[in-house]
């Protein structure tokens, strides 16, 4: 029996390819939820399945103990494709572990305890990360003892006064916020934010777990504020399902042997998977998509005035209802066949595969329309 934490839609999808997915009747859906803002490239694309299954043939697993070189092949591609080219690569398996690492990195270097989050942040369930997490119903007593101070968003009087003592070891923010509704922050914001942090001697780490990998329509969210943080952590699309996260370091932190660690972080099944993501995001232009029919989708929504607000960048965009959206969520899955996520009672997350086209942006722009003169 399991051990059942999760509420279950009652579908069960067996089969995928690119922006689609069948269940075991068969039944085609439309995929705007990517599992999460996990696919990537799109469903058991040709080239990502031979490359694993490549690789599985070859050698699965092996430990961090020797010499891994698609490790190295990743963090190259990694590091070009996202601009970070003087940047470091440390690999783990998750989002929250991303942060966790991130944060410990943080402590080390700076010798500091304190972390400093903003309301509403979302960045993992493991102890750092989850103390970080504005949401204390997911926080146990054991993640309790870190000292987190959350600031109100937008809000830089509010940095700079959590700031002034200059005792506090890491900054973490989102590109995007995700769980917190798909909230996006000013570039002035970020810079100042920037800024504050190289002068208080803080670790800014930015959290793009959910906002990275071309998701918002740049390699990172941050990426339009032309910030260049100390340390950015990854997973969701990195590996497009196949758990894998990631860290990439600024070359002023030096690694110590043994400071980070892992055993499956990095193992050669996961580094084939996320080596053929970044293949196929570069060889289909699927950062320039994601922004072009997010673009697109942003635009067409716009017009849309049963909709209270719309909010996002690229193919991550927040609709917001002023009413529980449960029931129309419910229609799109079951009537139009269309997976969407959820933030809150009112807010309907659009994360699909980087891959959509236009067509099937307007199945669901023409989906939503229909639902909402119904609901009128
Ligand atoms: N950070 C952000 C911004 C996220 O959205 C998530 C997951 O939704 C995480 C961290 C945690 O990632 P994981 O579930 O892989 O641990």
């Amino acid at each position: 029996m399991l051990f059942q934490v999760y509420t279950l839609e009652d579908i069960e999808p067996v089969k995928g390819l690119g922006a689609k997915i069948w269940d075991k009747n068969d039944q085609e859906y439309l995929d705007f939820y990517g599992g999460h803002a996990v696919i990537s490239i799109g469903h058991s694309h040709p080239y990502y399945v031979e490359k694993i299954q490549n690789q599985l043939s070859r050698l699965g697993f092996y430990s961090n103990s020797v010499i891994n070189s698609l490790q190295e092949e990743l963090a190259e591609k990694l590091c070009k494709q996202s601009g970070y080219t003087d940047y470091q690569l440390f690999l783990c398996n998750s989002g929250a572990e991303a942060n966790e690492n991130a944060i410990k990195l943080a402590s080390f270097k700076t010798g500091r305890k304190k972390i400093i989050a903003l309301k509403d942040s979302f960045h993992g369930r493991t102890s750092a990360a989850v103390a970080a997490t504005d949401i204390p119903r997911i926080v146990a007593p054991v993640n309790q003892n870190h000292e987190v101070i959350f600031v109100e968003k937008n809000n830089i009087n509010a940095v700079e006064e959590a700031l002034k003592n200059e005792d506090i070891a890491a900054l973490l923010i989102e590109g995007i916020q995700g769980v917190g509704g798909i909230v996006c922050f000013e570039n002035q914001y970020f810079q100042k934010v920037a800024g504050l942090c190289e002068k208080t001697g803080t670790m800014l780490i930015l959290d793009e777990v959910q906002s990275g990998y071309g998701r918002s329509g740049k390699f990172f969210a941050h990426q339009y504020a032309e910030i260049k943080p100390d340390i950015i952590s990854m997973a969701k699309g990195m590996g497009n399902g196949f758990p894998i996260g990631g860290l990439l370091i600024n070359p002023d932190i030096k690694p110590e042997k043994g400071m980070l660690g892992t055993t499956f972080g990095g193992n050669h099944l996961a580094c084939a998977a996320a080596i053929a993501v970044l293949d196929i995001m570069e060889k289909e232009n699927l950062i320039q998509n994601s922004k072009k029919t997010g673009d697109y989708l942003l635009s067409q929504l716009k017009e849309i005035t049963r909709i209270k607000e719309v909010r996002g960048k690229g193919l991550m965009i927040g609709i917001e209802f002023d009413f529980e959206i449960a029931q129309l969520r419910k229609k799109l899955l079951h009537k139009h066949k269309i997976f969407t996520g959820v933030s809150g009672k009112n807010t309907i997350r659009l994360l699909p595969p980087l891959n959509i086209n236009k067509q099937q942006a307007d199945e669901v722009i023409t989906a939503l329309k229909e639902e909402l003169n119904i609901l009128k």
